[in-house]
């Protein structure tokens, strides 16, 4: 009697667990925040959220020529790199906390530039984002998960071409639009609902 409720509640778990891949930027981190902030400081342009309507930080967004000049100084402000002192976006690590709790897998597929790898470690565990297994890697469709989370459009597509039977879900920001087959939240508490509907 007690191994036939053992295997139910471990049926019940097994099939509410989920790996979940979750992109950093413009997702988890307020990269546009942090670096319009450091924009302005140091080059005097105020540059709103409204105002990225497209993929890309180089001209005319910003003065720089190409989006290597953009990387380039974004490396280095004030002795660490720009993903060193991100803000969390509303409710992402207490939605981030709740899933893993109830037994789903975070798996974070970020694909920044080898410079920023320290500086986001330090700042997943200064977050606390509850993750066991972490990614730094552009073919993220390579990485097996149930669900993708990304804010990129390049991503998205990639998903949709290389893994369409995954759920993909477009975290919408001014420079993302939407993609066919991709479902959109605007919200962090939007995802948990979402989630229990699959
Ligand atoms: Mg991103």
């Amino acid at each position: 009697m007690v191994i036939v409720s053992f295997s139910i509640v471990h049926l019940r778990i097994k099939l509410s667990q989920m790996r979940i891949g979750v992109d950093l930027d413009g997702v988890v981190a307020n990269f546009t925040k942090g670096w319009t902030k450091y924009y302005e400081e140091e080059f005097g342009k105020k540059i709103l959220e409204e105002d990225i309507t497209s993929w890309g930080l180089s001209e005319p967004l910003t003065h720089f020529k190409e989006e290597i000049d953009f990387w380039k100084w974004a490396k280095n402000i004030n002795g660490a790199s720009i993903f060193r002192n991100l803000e969390v976006y509303e409710n992402a690590v207490e939605t981030l906390n709740e899933l893993s709790k109830s037994g789903n897998d975070i798996i974070i597929l970020s694909s920044k530039p080898w410079w920023s790898i320290h500086d986001t470690l330090i700042w997943l565990g200064e977050n606390k984002i509850p993750t066991k297994e972490i990614h730094f890697i552009e073919e993220k469709w390579t990485v097996e998960c149930d669900v993708y989370i990304d804010d990129a459009p390049y991503q998205l597509e990639s998903f949709i071409k290389h893994v369409p039977e995954k759920k993909v879900i477009r975290f919408v920001r001014s420079y993302n639009t939407p993609i066919n087959g991709v479902i959109d939240i605007k919200e962090w508490r939007e995802l948990i609902p979402l989630l229990n509907s699959f």
